[in-house]
């Protein structure tokens, strides 16, 4: 199969099985949403929105987060991974925000990058979530996917990424990241390949011809 038509059917394929993707995690606004990302590190977007259901009702400006203070803020999460880590990261993040960035969150990844502990992946998610920019954040799931299906043969996920434009245009990137996601969490599933038997995919995933 040539790379111009697997690509075809591998677009064909996500917007059949997601027409309407969206990120997972709850939120209301692009605060709630900066934070349940910084949550999310190592841990699943159901055990982030659980927190979140009692967590976002005590602020709703990076002023109120930082006046929680630290302990505060450890204490609503402590039920998830990292809570240490990750409750410092979200106070010193409300901190910056409050007072340096007059209670606005940057709109670039570099500056997005400047925050605790958002990293470039970090910084693009939130920007394809809250503006439908046309990154592509590579994570090793996007990276297993991506080798499996052929459309790169890269050893990390840094270099998957350094790749993918090489692979897929601007245009074809609006809406693959949410999709990819959904697709690597619902099909193409790290431990195995049990999708192999799902009538859409068994007869056009071309793993088994990559393997050979
Ligand atoms: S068979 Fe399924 S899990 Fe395996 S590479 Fe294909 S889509 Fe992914």
């Amino acid at each position: 199969m040539s790379n111009k038509s697997k690509k075809k059917i591998f677009l064909d394929l996500l917007k059949k099985l997601f027409p309407n993707p969206k990120i997972e995690l709850d939120y209301e606004n692009e605060l709630q949403l900066l934070v349940a990302i910084i949550m999310s590190a190592q841990a699943t977007d159901k055990q982030v929105n659980k927190i979140n259901k009692t967590f976002f009702k005590k602020f709703s400006t990076p002023k109120e987060l930082f006046e929680l203070w630290e302990d505060k803020i450890k204490q609503e999460i402590k039920s998830i991974w990292l809570y240490n880590s990750k409750a410092k990261n979200i106070f010193n993040t409300s901190k910056i925000l409050a007072f340096d960035y007059n209670q606005k969150i940057p709109t670039s990844i570099k500056e997005l990058q400047k925050l605790p502990w958002v990293w470039i992946k970090t910084a693009k998610v939130f920007l394809i979530a809250t503006k439908n920019a046309p990154y592509l954040a590579v994570d090793t799931h996007v990276h297993r996917v991506l080798n499996r299906w052929g459309f790169v043969k890269t050893k990390t996920p840094l270099q998957t990424d350094k790749e993918v434009l090489k692979v897929f245009n601007k245009n074809e990137i609006i809406d693959l990241h949410h999709r990819l996601v959904l697709f690597w969490r619902y099909y193409c599933t790290a431990r195995n390949h049990k999708c192999e038997k799902d009538e859409l995919l068994k007869d056009i995933c071309p793993y088994k011809e990559n393997t050979k």
